[in-house]
């Protein structure tokens, strides 16, 4: 039995499990579409009962989990690979930096954590559908988890969102709804949808157990990590709830006395997509007026976690970076070239901050960094292609191979 209350992010007043669904009630009477949520609910855990029965030799993770195992959907997501890259750390002038790829997870993102989650929680309630607005990862990671689940998604997505992520959508069967519009945008219609035609909304924060899915990242970083806080974590950052959810894991870890410190939270955004960024730097927020960036799953004008978010990574110690369009695609080739991982441009924003952190004097050169990568780099191809040159072709001849040879003496860097 999972035990829990929720407790709101804003007034602090706590709520049973079943009393409440989305925002904490009182709190969202204030909210107002298209600005970030008011009364984003966490889920409070019996931290004192996970300390006395969690063992590291038999881990009991159903403990952290705010939906009992007999609800999760058959769909294994998780346990992503965690490694020391030293190639990139030595780029970056770092002794001590490791990836968590969660790019292997099945839909090709972390989001898979949140809709796993959300899945099994239509399973505790029987609602057969969950709605979704999403840059594209959500979205496709939704339709995966449903098609395994049983379940039917719904979803409001930018209609400019990657091909790939629409043609993983509709493959796995959900109900697209392309938007002539922003992520804001789809944020939007899809409360609406949901408010008049029920099921269950998925939307990241709005849901609370989007926040306690993503979490479990942070479990498995502390566990890979030899039961562990590294010292800082990179999280590319859009709505910020990517960076709620991994502050969360080590928060009920240190509530639970398992770790000590937190790890400092690094939240990175794109230039332009920033509001996130200056609401922590400045104390104030406001949305980011344009927030077109390459890197699309983190674009958006008003992010729905902004208040959890900076709080998160000011509890932390962190603090937090841009990177430009630029910056983020020769991450990527970095990331690539140096780690052996290809990740969507988003996802790269990480690793373009990790050459940042030395230069601003945000990490020591011996600490042990960890790169978040978010989603793979196969989900959005002609971002990477943009900044590649695809070969000409050689005649099928012994000249062709001596032409080639030929290149590949002169150096052979195709990027
Ligand atoms: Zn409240």
């Amino acid at each position: 039995m999972a035990e829990f209350n929720y407790r709101c992010s804003t007034c602090g007043r706590r709520y049973g499990r079943d009393e409440v669904r989305y925002l904490c009630p009182t709190c969202a009477w204030d909210y107002f579409p298209g600005s970030p949520l008011l009364g984003v609910l966490t889920a409070e855990f019996d931290l004192g009962r996970i300390r006395r029965k969690f063992r590291r030799s038999d881990p009991d993770w159903s403990l952290f989990s705010a939906v009992e195992p007999k609800y999760h959907p058959p769909y294994a997501m998780g346990w992503t690979p965690f490694f020391r890259a030293e190639e990139l750390g030595r780029s970056a002038g770092l002794a001590s930096v490791w990836v968590k790829n969660d790019a292997l997870n099945p839909s090709g993102s972390l989001k898979d954590r949140a809709s796993f989650l959300v899945a099994a929680e239509a399973a505790r309630l029987g609602e057969k559908t969950i709605v979704a607005a999403s840059t594209g990862n959500a979205a496709s990671s939704l339709a995966a988890v449903c098609a395994a689940a049983g379940r039917r998604a719904v979803i409001f997505v930018p209609r400019t969102a990657p091909r790939a992520k629409l043609a993983q959508m509709l493959i796995h069967g959900a109900f697209v709804i392309p938007v002539a519009g922003t992520y804001d945008d789809a944020f939007r219609l899809s409360l609406e949808f949901t408010a008049r035609h029920g099921g269950l909304n998925r939307n990241t924060a709005y849901h609370p157990l989007t926040i306690e899915g993503k979490k479990t990242v942070g479990l498995e970083i502390w566990m890979q990590n030899g039961w562990r806080a590294p010292s800082a974590i990179l999280v590319p950052t859009g709505d910020g709830v990517i960076i709620a959810g991994v502050a969360k894991a080590f928060e009920d870890l240190r509530g639970a006395g398992l770790i000590r410190r937190l790890p400092r939270l690094i939240c990175v955004q794109a230039e332009r997509s920033d509001a996130i960024h200056s609401y922590i730097k400045t104390g104030r927020y406001r949305d980011a007026r344009n927030p077109a960036t390459v890197a699309d799953s983190i674009s958006v004008a008003a992010p729905s976690n902004a208040h959890l978010a900076r709080a998160a990574v000011l509890a932390s110690g962190g603090t937090s970076l841009t990177v430009s369009d630029r910056e983020i695609m020769v991450g990527q080739r970095t990331l690539a070239a140096k780690a052996g991982v290809f990740a969507e441009p988003a996802a790269a924003a990480a690793a373009a901050a990790l050459a940042k952190l030395r230069r601003a004097g945000l990490a020591g050169a011996r600490e042990q960094v960890v790169v978040l990568v978010t989603g793979h780099g196969l989900k959005d191809v002609d971002a990477a292609l943009k900044g590649l040159r695809i070969p000409e072709a050689i005649e099928p001849t012994s000249e062709g191979i001596e032409r080639a040879a030929a290149r590949l003496k002169r150096g052979g860097d195709q990027r």
